[in-house]
């Protein structure tokens, strides 16, 4: 309901903002923003992810792409390639033999580059926390800006932390992270 209730707010502040946008055209003829939030606000709406996913998590961040939930309202499209994705969500259960791929492909993804990590066992090895075979969370090995917790957590959960995310972006502002 609240992750609802977030998705709503942002479009509603989207709105307001193309209104008074519209309103000082139509009075001035021209805008004048900073360069900052004119990056900030290209950067949040084209926040390209990198598929990762690694186990049962991946289901639901799949479904995050299909029409129901529909993450390219946002301006998140999924990329094949970690040269082209500003975005990584780590979906799933990180195992000691992948987490060296896992590091070469966020080397890989230029800067700003951010990380989500989706789910118990990315946030800190989960149900196989103990196993001898399991990394006890994807952020020993990359930085993640956004945990989304949960076994699995559901679409909107995952879309709640994208918009966290986005959140975090604007409040950071900065060119160079
Ligand atoms: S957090 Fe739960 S659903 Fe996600 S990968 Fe781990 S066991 Fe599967």
């Amino acid at each position: 309901m609240g992750v609802m209730t977030g998705a709503n707010t942002a479009g509603a502040d989207k709105e307001a903002g193309a209104k008074a946008l519209g309103e000082e055209l139509a009075d001035k003829g021209f805008l004048l923003t900073t360069t900052d939030d004119i990056i900030n606000w290209a950067r949040t709406g084209s926040l390209h992810w990198m598929t990762f996913g690694l186990a049962c998590c991946a289901v639901e961040m799949i479904h995050g792409a299909m029409p129901r939930y529909d993450f390219e309202r946002f301006g998140t499209a999924p990329r094949a390639s970690p040269r082209q994705s500003d975005l990584m969500i780590v979906a799933g259960t990180v195992t000691n033999k992948m987490a060296p791929a896992i590091r070469k492909l966020y080397d890989q993804m230029p800067e700003p580059r951010y990380v989500i990590s989706m789910g118990s066992c990315a946030n800190g090895g989960g149900y196989y926390h103990y196993s001898y075979s399991v990394v006890r969370g994807v952020d020993r090995l990359i930085p993640v800006d956004v945990y989304v917790p949960g076994c699995p957590p559901t679409a909107e959960a995952l879309l709640y932390g994208v918009l966290q995310l986005q959140r975090k972006i604007r409040r950071t502002g900065t060119i160079v992270r």
